[in-house]
């Protein structure tokens, strides 16, 4: 009896875990765009979904659904929609309800047909100020850019565990009569306007089509950039050596050729960087556009801080593709942790002067700020811009000071490597620790740098 009851239990872990973390969904299909017009038409197919009846699909709010159809194709599935923008504010979240509207089920595979018309902004002169992020389908005339985060493809959503689940295998055929190059994020781009695109790794989506050229120097593919050899040299061998930086003192392999997208707002002043894994995606205009990051003489960077934003976005291949944290702490990893990183790069690669530069700059500007206690924090909110980009680096730094180097770089090593957890207070704690930190030193960066009014003060003393 009671090795029936161990193995049922044995059963039931096995079951749970991998109900969210088993299987990888695979999405093949077709998708056909109008770069002039603005449109998206989908029909996909997407199998190997997760078992679970807690869960919503995504699709973004510009996406009409005229069906989603069982797998094999022989019937609709009627469902329902809610709208919770914590979640997503991009998209809209589905399900299909059971018989007896009490609970809702999902399928292991499912066909999903929609349609979709967007503003093709051209000409910015009547555009917002501030209007252009991550998560929009930005049809700027010549080009369409679409991240994961947009959810132009279905993305399935884990209520119970908070999981959002963007990372795919796929197959897709893409046509786009009125553009000369396709790229989907995980294949390479291709000259045509109609081209099949596969990635047997699971990875988010990045859709980028249009008129462009692109390039490949170095096992670097740079789109939509008219930099010419010399320049490319530059942006090329920094990102590799930040790579080779972080592949030795993680002593993780960095898996991808990175592919640069040049691209532009159609918005009148947003400017920034973003990752999707391996593509980073520059988004700017004058001097915010990659091709004007190099100087026309030297073909260095006129910013250095470019290379430590571009260091940034490559050490979230290791947060937030490879470990993607969660719950209270979310932010604290993925954007503090990724930063810490990339200011060791700095270091590294541009030197003591220039690392001392961006520390006091930090400094600066937690001038005015009063951190929540690590450990007080309830809610992922909490963790603000200030907090994610400026204090948790310098905390981090604190703690290097602490525990040395060498011990920083294996607990990030063995964070990246390590099981899906929640992402909370306790498990930085016990990470820590896993890693060999003392109790000694553990209760230390607690009663300095964490539950004490003047810890904001001893990190930056610590750190000086
Ligand atoms: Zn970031």
């Amino acid at each position: 009896m009671m090795k029936k009851v161990i193995s049922v239990i044995a059963l039931l872990t096995f079951l749970m875990t991998n109900k969210i973390y088993g299987q990888i969904p695979h999405l093949a299909g077709k998708i056909i765009i109008s770069i002039k017009s603005g449109t998206i038409d989908a029909e996909l197919n997407l199998r190997n979904l997760p078992k679970t009846d807690n869960y919503t699909i995504w699709l973004n709010s510009g996406l009409n659904i005229e069906y989603f159809r069982d797998g094999n194709n022989q019937f609709n599935y009627s469902y329902n929609t809610e709208y919770n923008t914590e979640l997503s504010s991009e998209a809209l979240q589905h399900y299909f309800p059971s018989n007896d509207r009490k609970s809702r089920f999902l399928p292991n595979s499912l066909i999903v047909k929609y349609t979709g018309k967007f503003p093709v902004i051209a000409d910015t002169t009547k555009a917002y100020d501030w209007g252009d992020w991550k998560g929009n389908i930005a049809f700027n005339g010549q080009t369409l850019r679409a991240s994961e985060q947009s959810a132009w493809y279905p993305i399935i959503y884990n209520k119970t565990d908070g999981i959002v689940i963007d990372k795919y295998t796929f197959d897709i055929e893409l046509e786009c009569s009125d553009c000369q190059t396709l790229y989907i994020n995980g294949d390479k781009p291709q000259k045509a306007y109609k081209s099949n695109f596969k990635s047997v790794q699971a990875v988010p989506l990045l859709m980028f089509v249009g008129n462009y050229n692109f390039k490949e120097v170095d096992n670097i593919f740079i789109l939509n950039s008219e930099l010419d050899a010399n320049k490319i040299n530059t942006l090329t061998k920094t990102t590799n050596s930040i790579i080779k930086f972080y592949e030795e003192v993680l002593k993780t392999p960095y898996g991808k050729p990175v592919v640069y997208i040049s691209s532009t707002p159609v918005s009148k002043k947003n400017e920034w960087m973003f990752v999707t894994y391996p593509t980073i995606t520059v988004v700017g205009i004058d001097k915010y556009k990659l091709d004007n990051y190099f100087d026309d003489k030297t073909y260095q960077f006129k910013q250095k801080s470019n290379i430590t934003f571009i260091a940034h976005e490559l050490a979230h291949y290791y947060i937030g593709t490879k470990f993607v944290p969660n719950s209270e702490l979310r932010w604290f990893f993925l954007e503090g942790l990724t930063d810490y990183l990339s200011i060791k790069a700095a270091k590294k690669i541009l030197g003591i002067e220039i690392y001392q530069t961006i520390i006091n700059n930090y400094i600066n500007e937690l001038k005015d700020f009063e951190p929540q206690q690590l450990n007080l924090i309830k809610l992922a909110s909490e963790i603000n811009d200030t907090y994610r980009y400026r204090f948790t680096p310098l905390f981090l730094l604190a703690i290097e000071q602490e525990i040395g180097e060498d011990k920083m770089y294996q607990w990030i090593e063995s964070v990246i490597n390590g099981e899906s957890v929640k992402t909370n207070y306790d498990f930085f704690l016990s990470s820590l620790r896993d890693t060999g930190v003392t109790e000694k030193q553990i209760k230390l960066i607690i009663e300095t740098y964490i539950d004490n009014l003047k810890s904001k003060e001893n990190i930056i003393n610590r750190i000086k």
